[in-house]
C-alpha cells in the first residue's frame, strides 16, 4: 500500500511567493487527508495533482487562519465545483471548538459548510486522545501542544507506516515521547534563536524535540522570514541533532516504505 505525504504548504501567515500556508495531502490506501487548510492550501492542490475532490478526511491542527483558511472554500468548492456532484462521506477532526468554528463558519458563509450536500462528519478530538477509523485502518493520536489553549499534534499510523506533525508548537513537554517511531516527523521552526515567544519552535527547541523523537526523516516547516531556511539543517546539526533532515517546499513528496521515508 503507498504511503505519500505532499507539502501543500511550506510556509506561515505570511505572504509568499513560493510558500503556501500550513498544508500537507497524504494519501495511504483509501485514505486521502488533507491535515491543516491554510491558506492557498486549495489551490495547492489542484497545482501539485492532489484528488482533493475525492477527499476523505481533513485534519486540523488549531484554528489560525495560516492553518484553516481555505476550510470554508474548500467546502464551497466540493459542494458547488463538482460535476457530478459528490456523494462520499468526508470527515472532519479537529481539536476541542471545532464545532464551535464550523458553526460560525456555517453563519459566515452559508449552510453548505454543514450540509455540503454529502455526508459531513465532524469529530472534535480531545488533546491528548486516539482516535481510529476502522474503515480504512487508520489510526490517529493528539497531543497538546503550547502555542493555543486548543491546539495539537497529531500521530497518523497505518500498516504501511507512521506520520507526525507538530502543528504549531513551541517547548512541550511529552511531544519527543509522543513522536517516536515515527518515519516522517514534519515539524515547524518558525524563528531564529534565542526564542522570543514560547509558543513557537527555534532550531535549538526543535533539536531537542527532534533528538527525542528520532525520525528516520525529519521535514522542517512553517519557517518564518527571518530565519534562513537554508541555514536551518547546520542550525539543528550545530544543536546536536544528527538525523536526516529536508526543508520543505511547496510540492515536496515523501513516500513512506519499510520503515524509511524517502523524498521523491
Ligand atoms: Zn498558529
Ligand atoms: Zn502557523
Amino acid at each position: 500500500m503507498d504511503f505519500e505525504v505532499t507539502i501543500l504548504g511550506s510556509g506561515t501567515l505570511v505572504p509568499s511567493g513560493t510558500r503556501r500556508s500550513a498544508g500537507h495531502f497524504i494519501t495511504c490506501g483509501s485514505t486521502r487527508m488533507l491535515m491543516d487548510c491554510g491558506s492557498g492550501t486549495m489551490h495547492g492542490m489542484a497545482r501539485w495533482g492532489a484528488a482533493w475532490d475525492r477527499i476523505t478526511h481533513i485534519l486540523l491542527t488549531h484554528f489560525h487562519t495560516d492553518h484553516v483558511g481555505d476550510l470554508a472554500p474548500l467546502l464551497f468548492a466540493l459542494s458547488h465545483g463538482l460535476s457530478p456532484r459528490r456523494t462520499d462521506p468526508l470527515t472532519v477532526v479537529g481539536p476541542p471548538g471545532i464545532h464551535r468554528l464550523m458553526n460560525r463558519l456555517a453563519e459566515a458563509f452559508g449552510a453548505y459548510v454543514l450540509a455540503p450536500g454529502f455526508p459531513l462528519e465532524v469529530l472534535e478530538l480531545e488533546r491528548d486522545s486516539v482516535w481510529s477509523d476502522e474503515s480504512c485502518g487508520l489510526g490517529v493520536s493528539t497531543h497538546p501542544t503550547r502555542h493555543t489553549d486548543t491546539s495539537v499534534a497529531y500521530r497518523l499510523e497505518t500498516d504501511t507506516g507512521t506520520v507526525s506533525y507538530t502543528g504549531d508548537t513551541g517547548p512541550q513537554t511529552g511531544l519527543g515521547k509522543f513522536f517516536q517511531g515515527t518515519e516522517l516527523m514534519i515539524a515547524e521552526c518558525s524563528y531564529p534563536d534565542p526564542p522570543r515567544v514560547e509558543t513557537h519552535l527555534t532550531p535549538c527547541g526543535l533539536a531537542t524535540l527532534a533528538k527525542e523523537a528520532s525520525p528516520d526523516l525529519l521535514v522542517v516547516t512553517h519557517i518564518y522570514p527571518e530565519l534562513d531556511s537554508d541555514a536551518v539543517p547546520g542550525l539543528l546539526a550545530q544543536a546536536g541533532y544528527g538525523g536526516r533532515v529536508r526543508v520543505a517546499e511547496d510540492g515536496l513528496v515523501v513516500s513512506l516504505a519499510g520503515g524509511e521515508a524517502r523524498v521523491r
